[in-house]
C-alpha cells in the first residue's frame, strides 16, 4: 500500500508497540490531515510547502482590556492545531506566530482615562492574556510580534502598495484602492460590486471606494503617533497583520487562521495587502476560521450583562473544564456556552481523572500511542467532540483493568489515554491534585491528618471516633472515598 506517501515526507509512522493493537492499517491510512479551507470552501488533505518549516499565524488579542470568553475560543482550538501539527512534523517545525496589536483607539482611550501611557495599559492586559491562556493549557507561540515593534516594517509596506499603484494618500491617510485588486472579496465570498456603503465600511469624502480602508491615519492629540512619509500619524489595524506574518513567517504561509468574524473585512484586507504588495497570487495555502459562541443561544454583549471573562471565572473553575468545554463543539460550529456546559464538562473530567486516580500506582507503558480514534478524530479537520468521546472507552478499559488487577493492561490504557490527553492538552496533572481542588495546603495537612486518625481509629476498631473524624472531613466539604488502596478525597463541588 503506498498510503503512507500521501502523509507529508517529515512524519514517520511509529512501529505499533508490540503488535498489540489491531487497527495499524487503520492507523496509517488516516494520517492525511484534512483541514476546511475558508478559501476553498471545503475539507482539502494538508500539505505544507516546506514540511521541515511548518507555518500557522493567528490574529492575536487587542490588549486593552481582559478577553471574553469567545476570544479565547481560537486560542484554544488552534492550540489543538498546533499540538496536531507538532505531533506530525516534529516539535521543531511548526512555526506558529500570534500577533498583539499594541496601538489602537482602546488602547488609547482606556490610557487617557487613567492618564497612563499606552504601554502600561498593553503591558498589564497582555501579562493577564498570557496568564488566562496558560491556565486554559494553551501553549504560547513560537513568536509574538507586536505592532508597536514593527512599525518601520508597515511602513515599509505602505510604501510598496503606494509604488505599486495598489494604495492613494488622501487627507493625511493612506488608503488602500480595493478596485485595483481583482480577488478583492473573494476569501469571504463579498465581490466588490456587491458591497452596499455603510454596511460594515466606513464612508468617508476622502475614499475613492467606500470598501477602500486605512493603512495609515493622523493620530489625535496627545495619542501616540509615528513620523511618516505621508505625516505623523499610526497605522490601521489591518496592515499590522499584513507586515507581521511578512517579517515573523514569510510571503506565502501554510495556514492563517481566526475567528470567523475577521473573514471580512480584516482577513480580506489582508490578502489584498501582502498579495498586492508582494505581487504574490497566495498569502496562506490554508485559511481556518472557528464559529461563534453564544451565551445560551443570546449574543453575548455588554448590554445584556451576559459576558464571561475567563480571567474572573478561572477563580472558582479549572482552567482545563473550560477548555473541555471550549472543544465539546467542532470548531467550526457555533457553541453555546452555558453553566450546564460547565458541569458536564467538569464531570467528564472527573470520569477520566478518576481512572487515572484508580490507577496510580502502575507506571504507564512507555511505547503506548495515543488511540487510532483520536488520532483518526483530529486529522478529519479537527473532530475535538469526536476525539474526546473516544478518551471515555479508554478510561473504562482502564477501571475494568483496575478491576481485574491486570497490571499490564492498566499500564497500556493508563499510557493511551495520557498521550491522548497531551494531543488535546488535557489530563497531565496530578489526579490526586485534580480532585483536591484548590483547598489550601493548610486544609490539605489537615485532611491528611485526619485521615491518618481515621486509619489509626479503624485499626484499633474504634468505630465511634472513625464516624466522627468522618464527620470533622465531611464539615471541611471534603468527600471521603474508600478503596483498595487506602481512602482518597476530594473536595464536594
Ligand atoms: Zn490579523
Amino acid at each position: 500500500m503506498g498510503v503512507a506517501q500521501s502523509v507529508s515526507e517529515g512524519y514517520m509512522e511509529p512501529a505499533p508497540p508490540g503488535g498489540n493493537i489491531s487497527v495499524t492499517s487503520q492507523h496509517r491510512d488516516i494520517m492525511t490531515l484534512k483541514i476546511h479551507d475558508t478559501l476553498a470552501r471545503e475539507k482539502r488533505d494538508f500539505v505544507p510547502a516546506d514540511p521541515t518549516r511548518v507555518t500557522m499565524y493567528v490574529c492575536g488579542p487587542t490588549v486593552y482590556n481582559h478577553a471574553h470568553i469567545g476570544n479565547f475560543r481560537p486560542v484554544v482550538v488552534f492550540d489543538v492545531l498546533y499540538r496536531v501539527l507538532r505531533h506530525l512534523y516534529g516539535e521543531d517545525a511548526v512555526v506558529y506566530a500570534r500577533n498583539v496589536t499594541d496601538v489602537d483607539d482602546k488602547i488609547n482611550k482606556k490610557a487617557a482615562d487613567e492618564g497612563v501611557p499606552i504601554s502600561v495599559i498593553t503591558e498589564r492586559y497582555l501579562a493577564a492574556y498570557h496568564q488566562d491562556a496558560d491556565a486554559l493549557g494553551a501553549l504560547r507561540p513560537n513568536l509574538e510580534p507586536k505592532a508597536t515593534e514593527h512599525i518601520g516594517a508597515i511602513l515599509e509596506m505602505i510604501g510598496q502598495l503606494v509604488e505599486n499603484g495598489s494604495a492613494y494618500a488622501a487627507e493625511g491617510h493612506v488608503l488602500f484602492d480595493t478596485q485595483s485588486f481583482a480577488d478583492y472579496g473573494q476569501l469571504s465570498g463579498r465581490p466588490l460590486d456587491e458591497m452596499i456603503a455603510g454596511a460594515r465600511v466606513e464612508v468617508a469624502p476622502y475614499k475613492r471606494h467606500p470598501a477602500d480602508f486605512v493603512l495609515w491615519k493622523p493620530s489625535k492629540e496627545n495619542e501616540p503617533e509615528w513620523e511618516s512619509p505621508w505625516g505623523a500619524g499610526r497605522p490601521g489595524w489591518h496592515i499590522e497583520c499584513s507586515a507581521m506574518i511578512d517579517k515573523a513567517l514569510g510571503k506565502t504561509i501554510d495556514i492563517h487562521a481566526g475567528g470567523i468574524d475577521l473573514t471580512f473585512p480584516h482577513h480580506e484586507n489582508e490578502v489584498a495587502q501582502s498579495r498586492c504588495a508582494h505581487k504574490t497570487s497566495v498569502l496562506a495555502n490554508y485559511w481556518m476560521h472557528n464559529g461563534f459562541l453564544d451565551m445560551g443561544g443570546e449574543k453575548m454583549s455588554k448590554s445584556l450583562g451576559n459576558v464571561i471573562i475567563p480571567h474572573e471565572l478561572l477563580k472558582t473553575v479549572p482552567g482545563e473544564v473550560i477548555r473541555w468545554a471550549l472543544l465539546s463543539a467542532h470548531y467550526r460550529q457555533p457553541l453555546d456556552w452555558t453553566p450546564e456546559l460547565l458541569e458536564q464538562s467538569k464531570k467528564s473530567l472527573d470520569r477520566l481523572y478518576g481512572a487515572l486516580r484508580r490507577a496510580k500506582d502502575v507506571a504507564p507503558d512507555q511505547a503506548m500511542e495515543a488511540p487510532a480514534e483520536v488520532m483518526a478524530a483530529l486529522m478529519d479537520d479537527l473532530n475535538t467532540p469526536l476525539a474526546t468521546s473516544a478518551f471515555f472507552e479508554v478510561s473504562s478499559l482502564i477501571e475494568k483493568a483496575v478491576t481485574a488487577g491486570d497490571t499490564v493492561a492498566i499500564a497500556a490504557n493508563k499510557a493511551r489515554l495520557l498521550e491522548a490527553g497531551a494531543l488535546l492538552g488535557f489530563l497531565q496533572a496530578d489526579p490526586d491534585s485534580w480532585f483536591e481542588g484548590d483547598a489550601s495546603d493548610e486544609l490539605k495537612a489537615q485532611v491528611e491528618a485526619l485521615l491518618a486518625q481515621r486509619v489509626a481509629a479503624r485499626a484499633a476498631k474504634d468505630w465511634p471516633a472513625a464516624d466522627a473524624i468522618r464527620a470533622q472531613l465531611d464539615a471541611l466539604g471534603v468527600v471521603v472515598m474508600d478503596g483498595p488502596s487506602g481512602a482518597t478525597w476530594r473536595m464536594k463541588d
